[in-house]
C-alpha cells in the first residue's frame, strides 16, 4: 500500500528530528500532499496511526494540507489546474512543452512538539540547548 510507505517515511523523518529533543513527544505533524501524489488522505491517516505505534509519535495528530496540481506551458505562458487525472496539454496552443509547477508534494511542513517529559517530574529540567552548551565552554 502506497500510503503505508508514505506514513513510515514521515514517521522515520520525524523520529530523526526527535533524537535532538529527548523527552519530547510529538503532538502534531503537518504534511502537504499534492493532488498528483497518489495519496488518499483518509488511508494515510489510518496508516499513520499504525506507523506511529510504539514511537515518539504515538498518539500524534496528522494534519494534511492539499496542494493542487498546477501546470504551465513554456511557449505561451498559460498556467492551469491540472485536475486528477492531470491534464498536461495546453488548451491554448496544444503544445507539449508543459511544466508541472506543483501537485507532487509529499512534504512535512511542521512538527509540533508536546513538552511532556518522559519521566513524570513536577518541574522538568529543560534539555540543554546548543546555546547553554556554548556558554559553558
Ligand atoms: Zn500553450
Amino acid at each position: 500500500m502506497h500510503e503505508m510507505s508514505v506514513a513510515l517515511s514521515v514517521v522515520d523523518q520525524v523520529e530523526q528530528a526527535a533524537r535532538s529533543r529527548a523527552g519530547h513527544r510529538v503532538h502534531r505533524v503537518r504534511l502537504d500532499i499534492g493532488e498528483l501524489a497518489g495519496v488518499v488522505p483518509d488511508a494515510l491517516a489510518f496508516c499513520f496511526e499504525l506507523a506511529c505505534s510504539g514511537t515518539v509519535l504515538q498518539g500524534a495528530e496528522l494534519v494534511t494540507g492539499f496542494v493542487p496540481g498546477r501546470a504551465s506551458c513554456a511557449p505561451c505562458g498559460r498556467a492551469w489546474d491540472t485536475g486528477m487525472p492531470p491534464d498536461m496539454i495546453c488548451a491554448s496552443c496544444r503544445g507539449g512543452a508543459t511544466e508541472l509547477l506543483s501537485g507532487r508534494e509529499l512534504r512535512i511542513t511542521a512538527v509540533h512538539w508536546a513538552a511532556e517529559p518522559t519521566a513524570p517530574t513536577p518541574a522538568p529540567t529543560p534539555a540543554p540547548t546548543p546555546e547553554t552548551l556554548h556558554e559553558e565552554s
